[in-house]
């Protein structure tokens, strides 16, 4: 790894494992009561670093160093704001193979995927700096109402103040980045707390951000139990904003004791594919296997259940066998390697009591079906899944293609739509009015017509309905969310 990454770490003086700070107010620190954890790779268990397992203390602190540099990012031009942003991007480019080794060796993410995180990553940054100098407001006449025509509003955006970041591990890197740079972006100071199965390489970031000329204080990052410091932050009355992603389960708890801030919560999902009998069934067949394996399945927008057409479902399934047979089991480090192991034992006994439950009740393994080696779930395909099934209705998070086989039009979209989730959908048909049909009647924040669900790189919105959450995340979007409306009005008839 470069040398610029030696100033948040050290080398343990036990066996030599390197040991990462935590950034708070501009200096790297340990936790106040000297505890850390070990951050395992998940494809051979060796350790990857130890972080700091920060105290209240710390958390506290970090808060309060957010609040005491409120000012400082509020009032510095989008013009800068935008200039960091960009040397950020430049430096995250320039050491993007050390983010690359860190994000395989952390979460176990094939090299491809975590190369294709990296270089999101870095668009990422490039459109908030964009978009940083596209932040406007507006000017309303009050004449659209009998009382006080002459008046004049102008109306501006403001930031909301300190926006908490909490991060999961699936993304470790990209979604940390699609919470800090719009915050930024639109002049906020911020607390981030990354996942801890892979929290390094949001380290390596923020190091880079201070070589960007980030004022001390603005970025303030601490690593630790979500259950032990997540509660005190999400809770903390200087936080103005949090923008979680997460667990569902995680985040309505967060929702419930957050109190009076605003909310980005983007959580869980079960995402439909609905393949209609007009559908491009070799197309359909490849994109929803890239939608239900990419990164083990372990991706809140996964195609997770595949609702097919009765009548074309014997072909399409066919046609899913041998797509998911090219998908290569290996060590996450090997370039053609498209599956690796998942991220812990507790993810792992997820997906096996998951597919044990549907195989119990009658459901048809076609491939896979049992953990592998170490954190390894084998590729599976389990057809022939009904809604008695708890895989037809639970999120997977593994790499289980799950198809279902309905009997028309309607009951794809009814099943579709039973779900407690809402978050990204994908609708395979060659036909106009299908389409369009389909995609206004799918309840999910986004419904990709003949594609695999796709974050992109915050150019859509990007956000879940129901279970999956609220607000959408993207750049410009989150933007708006991270600023408040400010309005000053005029009245020019009135005499100075
Ligand atoms: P998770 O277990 O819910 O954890 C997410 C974050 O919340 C972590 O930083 C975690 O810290 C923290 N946390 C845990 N318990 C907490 C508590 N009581 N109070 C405050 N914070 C707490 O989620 P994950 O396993 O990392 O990620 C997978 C989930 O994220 C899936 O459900 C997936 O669908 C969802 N996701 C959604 C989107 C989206 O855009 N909608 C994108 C990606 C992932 P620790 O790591 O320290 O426990
Ligand atoms: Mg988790």
């Amino acid at each position: 790894m470069s040398g610029t990454f030696d100033a948040i770490r050290f080398p343990s003086s036990e066996n030599g494992t390197q040991i990462y700070k935590m950034l708070i107010n501009g200096k790297w620190i340990e936790s106040s009561n000297k505890k850390t954890f070990d951050v395992r790779n998940p494809y051979d268990g060796s350790i990857v670093g130890r972080v700091q397992k920060a105290a209240r203390d710390d958390a506290e602190n970090a808060v309060k160093s957010a609040f005491d540099a409120k000012k400082k990012i509020a009032n510095m031009s989008a013009y800068d704001r935008a200039k960091i942003l960009d040397k950020i991007a430049d430096l995250v480019s320039e050491h993007k193979d050390d983010f690359v080794n860190v994000i395989v060796a952390e979460s176990g993410k094939p090299v491809k995927v975590a190369g294709g995180e990296v270089e999101a990553t870095i668009e990422r940054f490039k459109f908030a700096a964009d978009e940083t100098k596209q932040i406007t407001g507006d000017v309303l006449k009050g004449d659209n109402v009998p009382w006080h025509q002459e008046k004049i509003g102008i109306v501006i955006r403001q930031p909301v103040g300190v926006v908490l970041a909490v991060c999961p591990f699936n993304y470790p890197l990209f979604i940390g980045t699609a919470k800090i740079a719009p915050a930024l972006a639109a002049g906020n100071s911020l607390v981030v707390k990354p996942a801890s199965d892979d929290p390094i390489c949001l380290f390596m970031l923020a190091k880079l951000m201070q070589d960007a000329g980030l004022p001390d204080g603005v970025l303030n990052m601490v690593s630790g139990s979500g259950s032990e410091i997540g509660d005190y932050l999400i809770s903390h009355e200087k936080i103005d904003m949090i923008s979680f992603t997460g667990s569902s389960d995680v985040g309505k708890h967060a929702a419930k004791i957050a109190g009076m801030k605003r909310l980005q919560m983007e959580l869980g999902g079960k995402c439909p594919g609905l393949v209609f009998e007009d559908a491009d069934l070799d197309m359909a067949a490849k994109e929803c296997v890239t939608g239900a394996l990419k990164f083990s399945g372990q991706r809140c927008d996964a195609i997770s259940r595949i609702l097919v057409a009765g009548k074309v479902a014997d072909v399409f399934v066919k046609k899913v066998v041998s797509e998911v047979k090219k998908w290569k089991v290996g060590n996450p480090k090997d370039s053609d390697t498209l599956i690796g192991p998942m991220i812990n034992e507790t993810a792992v006994k997820k997906v096996d009591e998951l597919v044990e439950d549907a195989r119990k009740k009658g459901a048809k393994v076609l491939l896979g079906g049992n953990k592998g080696k170490g954190l390894f779930y084998q590729p599976t395909i389990l057809d022939k899944v009904t809604t008695k099934m708890r895989i037809a209705w639970e999120e997977t998070f593994g790499p289980v293609v799950t198809i279902i086989r309905v009997k028309n039009y309607e009951e794809a979209i009814r099943i579709a739509n039973q779900s407690e989730f809402g978050l990204d959908s994908s609708v395979f048909t060659n036909g106009i009015n299908k389409a369009i049909d389909a995609g206004l009647r799918v309840e999910s924040g986004t419904v990709q017509i003949n594609a695999a669900p796709a974050h992109g790189v915050g150019n859509f919105p990007f956000g879940g309905d129901k279970s999956s959450g609220m607000g959408r995340e993207g750049v410009k979007t989150s933007i708006e969310e991270m600023t408040k409306l400010h309005t000053i009005v005029f009245n020019p008839k009135k005499p100075l």
